[in-house]
């Protein structure tokens, strides 16, 4: 239909720019990465100074992973490597850690991989952040993020819950569409679609539950993520110009 073509569209064009974009902001972050990394290695800072370098840094971190993952979705990735779970999340809640405790919010592990799984481990970062960033954007202040990792049916199982708020009944079906959003200007709607698209490219599987307070007693969000042992199967990406409109709703 012409609308789904206009979407279409529009999807090549957003691919590209951001594709662009992506490569053009890798330059500047790496000098300003470089810079960070010697005043957080020289003496001198102040205790406070050094947690603000730190998160300065873990935030460089991201903007990085983030143009890099932007790209490797518009380009093709190179093949996965040997990714252990617990270190890689582990370094991640490491560099979360600053921004969760200034708004209050725990974070609790039980983490029980063991060997290695074969993945793109600049995206499977990517998409870890994005769980545990929406969970605490979700919460605001004052709550709990739950990080699980364990052996499940050939493979791992990675839960992300939260005591936040819930996703509203009408949003559940959308979640996962691109360009939903419910955060208006500071949203982009980028994080779960790429998040459900990276994870299918290992051949694993996202699904999320969520209630709200006016259905159960404990309410929250509980994101899942299974992924299997051994090699994914090699599915290329489809190019921007290619996805088809609205095939994930
Ligand atoms: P963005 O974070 O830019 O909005 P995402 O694709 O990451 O884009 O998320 C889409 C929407 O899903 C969010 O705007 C929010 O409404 C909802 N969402 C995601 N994670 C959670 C969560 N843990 N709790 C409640 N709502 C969530």
């Amino acid at each position: 239909a012409l609308t789904s073509l206009i979407a279409s569209e529009k999807l090549a064009v957003a691919g590209r720019i951001s594709a662009s974009i992506a490569h053009e902001i890798s330059n500047p972050l790496e000098s300003v990465g470089n810079v960070l990394h010697l005043l957080r290695t020289g003496a001198g800072l102040s205790p406070e100074m050094q947690r603000l370098v730190d998160s300065a840094q873990g935030e460089i971190i991201r903007a990085g992973d983030i143009a890099r993952s932007t790209l490797s979705l518009y380009r093709e990735s190179a093949a996965p490597v040997e990714v252990s779970l617990v270190p890689l999340l582990q370094s991640i809640i490491d560099l979360q850690a600053p921004a969760l405790v200034r708004n209050n919010i725990q974070i609790q592990t039980r983490m029980r991989a063991t060997v290695a799984i074969r993945a793109y481990p600049g995206e499977l970062r990517q998409v870890l952040i994005n769980l545990i960033q929406n969970a605490a954007a979700a919460i605001g202040e004052d709550g709990k993020i739950f990080v699980r990792v364990q052996p499940r049916r050939g493979g791992y199982s990675i839960t992300v819950a939260d005591n936040g708020p819930g996703v509203q009944p009408a949003d559940r079906t959308r979640l996962f569409s691109l360009f939903f959003t419910t955060k208006g200007e500071q949203g982009t709607g980028l994080g779960l679609w790429l998040a459900h698209s990276l994870i299918e490219k290992l051949g694993g599987r996202i699904k999320f539950r969520s209630r709200t307070a006016g259905e159960a007693a404990i309410r929250g969000t509980l994101f899942n993520i299974w992924l299997p042992l051994g090699t994914p199967p090699y599915v290329p990406l489809a190019p921007f110009s290619s996805v088809q409109a609205g095939r994930r709703q």
